[in-house]
């Protein structure tokens, strides 16, 4: 392993702290807060941003893109309700933090990134710190069809609409967690499906990187 894959006790307390300050505003699921004292944030972003890995904010990583603030991970995660052995779609790998997370908790994680650079990043550090997600590059919009249904699926980009399709590859009783509107500002949905029906409950509201779609090179 590299020296940049090394966690050392200074980075352990500012995980806790993190931690902390999470769980002070609000976070009450005890197997989310456990997952991120576990997962090095510090691993997953730009070597250049690493003292700031523990700050409860957004940062960029490459193709203009970013890792959601720990706050949100931890919420949408939280409204997720994950189980061990569940399913879990997520569309938009990003630098793979939040797949980790889902990892952690038990999750069988199959997860869909844009980016091809991105994608073989998280792709590629995922496998070196033993994560067995699924990984591909590809357009979210068609989800995974070939591993549906899921028991959760979870966007971590913003969208206008959930695409319909992802709704189609939802488990009956299984949950989809979207941040929905347009930029500047998402409201995050929670949906479950029960009886083949979409009941929906709308939460905060968030700042998210737009879901695109792009012809794939
Ligand atoms: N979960 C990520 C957050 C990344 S930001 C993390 O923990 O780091 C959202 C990601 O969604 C970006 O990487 C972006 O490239 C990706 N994305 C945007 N549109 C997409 C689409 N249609 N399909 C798949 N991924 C998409």
């Amino acid at each position: 392993m590299s020296p940049i894959f090394e966690d050392s006790p200074r980075f352990r307390g500012l995980r806790r702290r993190l931690v902390e300050k999470i769980a002070a505003r609000g976070i009450t699921d005890q197997a989310v807060l456990r997952a991120m004292e576990r997962v090095p944030r510090h691993f997953f972003t730009e070597p250049t941003l690493i003292e700031h890995a523990y700050e409860d904010r957004a940062l960029p990583i490459a193709c203009k893109q970013t890792i959601s603030q720990p706050y949100t991970v931890a919420y949408q995660t939280q409204l997720l309700a994950v189980q061990p052995g569940h399913r879990i779609l997520e569309i938009g790998t990003g630098s793979g933090y939040q797949t980790a997370i889902l990892c952690e908790m038990g999750g069988e994680v199959y997860s869909v990134e844009l980016e091809r650079l991105l994608y073989e990043r998280a792709k590629a550090l995922l496998e070196q710190l033993g994560y067995k997600a699924s990984l591909r590059w590809g357009d979210g919009h068609l989800g995974w069809p070939s591993f549906a249904p899921f028991d959760r699926i979870l966007l971590t980009a913003g969208a206008e609409e959930v695409p319909p399709t992802l709704f189609g590859q939802l488990k009956e009783g299984g949950r989809l967690v979207a941040p929905i509107g347009k930029p500047p500002q998402q409201i995050m949905r929670l949906y479950i499906k029960e009886k083949g029906r979409l009941i929906c409950e709308e939460k905060g509201l968030f700042r998210f990187v737009p879901l695109r779609r792009r012809e794939l090179s």
